[in-house]
């Protein structure tokens, strides 16, 4: 028992220790700017000791609070919620209710909120992944005004123009003796650490498999669907957690505030929130920040105008806060952070230190000889969770009858495609003979509306994406497409989605021992497939520093992060030089050495000769021969038809 309990602590000091190691080698002057700016707002209520004053920046930071949730929905997830307004509202009027109404203690009345909220985001959240950005962005919009005339509905419930008053109230146990009253300076310091709590987790959970992932379904949806990212899932919890973001800021708030008025959450919160969050700079962590202190400008620059116009400044404020997101959405998607941060590039390009320059530097594709990292040799002979490897010695993938349909157009008439483990098979053809339809209906993007594909014993027929690449088979698209946001390395971390265990949104946030262990192997993963496609030195990089072919090789890393057993390359050589496709071949090569088929989409034809076992020639959607591509080059249907007297 003694023992159990000091390995256990012993584990725990262990995690501890290796997290603030980590923490240590993440610490930069940004983060110690962040550090010292909230250490510095934790002190101000000793300064300030005005309690109107201090229950202005008590509410102030609410506002922020629930901002860094708005950022969670548009910025991580990528869903323009124009109503998170109305989630701050139940919040806001759960407690209200509760605490007048029913006496609940102000921290169970807070939990209620949340948890209401919580429901609110799961309902909104259902819609929300299923429909299209616009439709979104109308909907919650018009969710933000439904909040409000039910509010207005019913006076006798929520407390019509006069609003609910909301008593003080106390936390703590009274047994214990242990009773803070909430003042407003007790607001306050409970905003300063939920703030810099949810900013710490929007930070942690935004490089994340979590954020990773969803960062590259919401740039480069094809591509990520393509290694089995599940975009509505991470979508749907993103949002509900941002929804109960918001819902805790409004229970706070309205506590603060000692009355719910209806009129403070109409749509104009909700423009607020999104406008302070465009304005910052959408997805970035301290933009709600930033965008929540140019919000302080609405009221100024409003009673500015009320001035002028000898009017209340309250009408004009709507108009103010549309103008700021106009502004925003004219200083585009990096708002006000990614402002400053393109000023200080063109400054620091001006400066001759070299580090500019070492990013421009080629990535030396020369075909790196060293020996086949252990990792990378692991990686490809791991035994897979839920097919054993050798399934036998017959067809790893046997797709029969595909047949593929667009309107009048036949694109594929009843294709066969028979694949071996370990086998190199070419698909050659014309154009649009239906080569990347084959490869779409194998992949899942596209069903067949006829025929059959068993893969390694598996009918996947009717399997999504997810589940062919949880199987092995995984495909990478002709178009290059990686996500521009995310740096090279986490592109192809982004790759190896289907293989986590550990990698979900708690597991994450709370940066358990798994979660961290897995995302360094993962890392180490990538860093082996990078050297695999010779491009280990540009993983820091961003895709759009790299030539197109390099991009594609990174597509091709990716998909090996998958652990495929069988990858579909649909014209991996397209525009590359003679040292890529040393490279490319050199790649399949070890694929093919290591067990992994590979169906090679190709219009270099001496590069099919080259590697295939076997050849599948399409034309027109009809395969019209198939062998070795000895037998291939002299079928004289397929000179006739595709490869010309110079053969192949
Ligand atoms: P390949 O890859 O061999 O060049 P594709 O498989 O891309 O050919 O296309 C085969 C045929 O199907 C072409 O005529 C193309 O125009 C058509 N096609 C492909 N995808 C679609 C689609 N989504 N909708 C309509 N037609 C399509
Ligand atoms: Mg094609």
């Amino acid at each position: 028992m003694i023992n159990a309990l000091r390995s256990s602590f012993f584990q725990l000091w262990q995690a501890v220790r290796e997290a603030g190691g980590e923490a240590r080698k993440e610490w930069n002057r940004k983060t110690s700017v962040v550090a010292a700016a909230l250490v510095a707002a934790a002190l101000l209520p000793f300064v300030i000791r005005d309690p109107v004053r201090l229950a202005a920046m008590g509410s102030a930071l609410y506002t922020v609070l629930a901002a860094v949730g708005v950022n969670f929905a548009v910025g991580m997830a990528g869903i323009p919620s124009l109503g998170h307004g109305a989630f701050v509202a139940v919040g806001a009027f759960t407690v209200a209710l509760l605490r007048t109404e029913a006496g609940w203690d102000p921290s169970l009345a807070t939990l209620a909120g949340v948890v209401l909220a919580g429901v609110a985001g799961v309902l909104v959240g259902a819609g929300a992944i299923r429909l299209a950005r616009p439709i979104v962005a109308i909907a919650t919009w018009v969710i933000a005004w439904l909040v409000t005339f039910t509010l207005a509905a019913f006076p006798g419930l929520f407390g019509g123009l006069q609003g609910l008053p909301v008593p003080e109230g106390t936390l703590g146990i009274g047994s214990v003796g242990l009773v803070v009253r909430l003042t407003p300076g007790v607001h306050y310091e409970v905003a300063v650490v939920l703030v810099a709590a949810a900013l710490a987790a929007f930070f942690v959970l935004s490089r994340a498999p979590w954020g990773l992932a969803l960062a590259a379904s919401r740039d480069a949806p094809a591509a990520a669907a393509s290694v089995g990212v599940e975009q509505g899932r991470l979508q749907f919890h993103t949002f509900t957690g941002s929804a109960m973001l918001c819902g805790l800021a409004g229970a706070l708030a309205v506590q603060l505030a000692g009355v719910a008025d209806p009129t403070a959450y109409g749509p104009l919160l909700s423009v607020e929130l999104f406008a302070a969050v465009l304005l910052g700079g959408v997805g970035r962590p301290l933009g709600p920040v930033v965008g929540a202190a140019g919000l302080l400008l609405i009221p100024r620059v409003a009673q500015g105008l009320g001035a002028i116009a000898g009017l209340e400044a309250e009408r004009f404020e709507p108009a103010v806060a549309s103008l700021l997101v106009v502004a925003a959405l004219v200083i585009g998607r990096g708002g006000i952070l990614g402002w400053t941060d393109s000023v200080r590039a063109r400054l620091g390009r001006r400066r001759p230190d070299g580090a500019e320059a070492s990013r421009r530097t080629p990535t030396g594709l020369e075909p790196n000889q060293d020996a086949v990292p252990d990792t990378w040799r692991r990686i490809l002979t791991e035994p897979r969770l839920n097919s054993s490897r050798a399934a036998g010695r017959g067809p790893l993938l046997q797709a029969t009858g595909l047949q593929k349909r667009f309107g009048g157009l036949l694109a594929l008439d009843g294709a066969d495609l028979h694949v071996a483990p370990g086998e190199v098979h070419g698909l050659i053809g014309p154009n649009g003979s239906g080569k990347t339809t084959l490869l779409r209906l194998l992949g899942g993007t596209l069903r067949a509306d006829n025929g059959r594909i068993l893969f390694a014993g598996h009918d996947l027929t009717e399997s999504p994406t997810s589940a062919r690449i949880r199987a092995g088979l995984i495909r990478t698209l002709q178009r290059v497409t990686l996500c521009p946001s995310l740096r090279v390395r986490e592109n192809v971390v982004v790759g190896a989605t289907t293989r986590r265990r550990y990698g979900g949104g708690v597991r994450s946030l709370t940066l358990t021992p798994l979660a961290r262990a897995e995302a360094k192997a993962m890392d180490g993963e990538a860093d082996a497939l990078l050297s695999l496609v010779g491009l280990e030195e540009a993983a820091e990089r961003y895709p759009r520093e790299l030539s197109g072919t390099e991009q594609r090789l990174v597509m091709v890393a990716a998909a090996c992060a998958a652990f495929p057993r069988l990858l579909l390359l649909d014209e991996p050589s397209a525009g590359m030089s003679h040292a890529e496709l040393v490279r490319l071949v050199d790649i399949i090569g070890q694929l093919r050495s290591e067990g992994v088929a590979v169906v090679l989409v190709e219009h270099n034809l001496r590069l099919v000769r080259l590697l295939a076992d076997r050849v599948t020639v399409l034309d027109a959607g009809r395969i019209v021969a198939e062998g070795t591509p000895d037998e291939i080059s002299r079928d004289q249907a397929v000179v006739q038809a595709y490869l010309g007297p110079r053969g192949m």
